[in-house]
């Protein structure tokens, strides 16, 4: 019987929907815009995040997954509605089947309520399925294999390392270290050396023109406008991409520890295989530059960037919506 099938990777910082026929077709930061009296969603995605800056004060936009889990099912509901709306259209009666991505580390609880949120939008059936795997699948790497594999996922508000075998996680640790810290980190840096404020966006900014993992013998440059925060007057300085691999460091070392911590609990021969394989590293912040290179120097092992890491999760569910009877009796009801 013909389904719709839809594929949502509920990102931290990104939202991608993706259905087997349109392929990837919606690419929008998952904020989403509130109505502060009486609490009403007044906007999702791009719509939302136009919002932030210039809105009264009974508006307020805000990331909901920042953190990586979803608290309010309220919120969640309303953005899976949207997405969901979205990627169907108006003029359709048949339900879709859909596929939501969620941290390696959801409980029970959590999967069913977003079950329960996702029907309550508009899904037939819904499958969660965890992070890491669909990653993995979306990287290219064969899950159901004998074999170890190693993926780290970085997005924007989490990281997330697994080592997958025989299509089930083996070892897995989350950080809550990502994207958004790199950005922090970078406007710490900038005000404690130069003293001058910057902004998110353009913290964000710089980190995507010039964000290296390594210092460069080439450095790159970008000219930063910021507030002086001692005389309040708007500043210009010249930022280089060594000052950033420098700024970046320490979370840069942290997610080290973790993909370290995985191993030391992964079994022996699963170590070997990804010794011999290498990291697939995806997620948005997969594309800081030289981070494999990076993590080599820092683990010893070999890194590998995976081909489109930003959609890698998406991919994933993807493969997942295209094979649903084959995964269903696997995959979907694990734990
Ligand atoms: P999530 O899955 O948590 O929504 P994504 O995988 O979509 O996160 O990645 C979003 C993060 O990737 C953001 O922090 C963003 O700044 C970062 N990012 C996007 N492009 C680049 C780039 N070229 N270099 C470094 N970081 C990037
Ligand atoms: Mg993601």
């Amino acid at each position: 019987m013909f389904t719709r099938k839809i594929g949502i990777d509920l990102g931290t910082a990104n939202t991608i929907v993706f259905t087997p026929k349109r392929g990837f077709i919606i690419n929008e930061p998952t904020i989403v815009a509130l109505s502060v009296p009486d609490n009403t969603v007044l906007a999702v995605g791009r719509e939302a995040k136009e919002m932030i800056g210039r809105t009264p004060d009974d508006i307020k936009s805000y990331r909901p997954l920042r953190e990586g889990v979803i608290a309010d099912y309220y919120i969640t509901k309303a953005m899976l509605k949207y997405f969901i709306a979205n990627a169907i259209g108006s003029f359709n009666i048949l339900k879709p089947d859909v596929v939501i991505s969620a941290p390696a580390g959801i409980t029970p609880t959590e999967r069913r309520a977003i079950i329960n949120a996702a029907k309550e939008a508009g899904a037939r059936e819904a499958y969660i399925v965890r992070e890491p795997i669909l990653a993995a699948l979306g990287a290219g790497i064969p899950i159901n294999a004998r074999s170890g594999s190693m993926i780290v996922n970085i997005g924007g508000g989490t990281g997330e390392v697994a080592v997958i075998s025989l299509g089930g996680i083996v070892s897995w640790a989350s950080v809550r270290i990502a994207g958004d810290k790199f950005d922090a980190s970078i406007i710490d840096y900038i005000k404690k050396k130069y003293s001058i404020a910057i902004g998110e966006q353009t913290a964000e900014n710089i980190k995507i023109e010039i964000g290296s993992a390594l210092s460069l013998k080439n450095k790159m440059t970008y000219t930063v406008r910021g507030r002086n925060l001692i005389s309040g007057l708007p500043k210009d300085i010249l930022i280089s991409s060594n000052e950033i691999a420098e700024a970046i460091n320490p979370h840069l070392l942290e997610i080290a520890a973790s993909i370290q911590q995985v191993f030391n609990e992964t079994p022996p021969e699963l170590v070997a295989d990804v010794m011999e394989k290498g990291i697939i590293l995806s997620g948005g912040s997969a594309q800081i530059l030289n981070l494999a290179e990076f993590f080599k120097r820092i683990l010893g092992v070999n890194a590998y960037v995976a081909e489109d890491p930003l959609f890698c999760v998406a991919k994933g569910s993807g493969i997942i919506l295209s094979h649903l009877d084959m995964y269903k009796r696997t995959l979907l009801n694990k734990r």
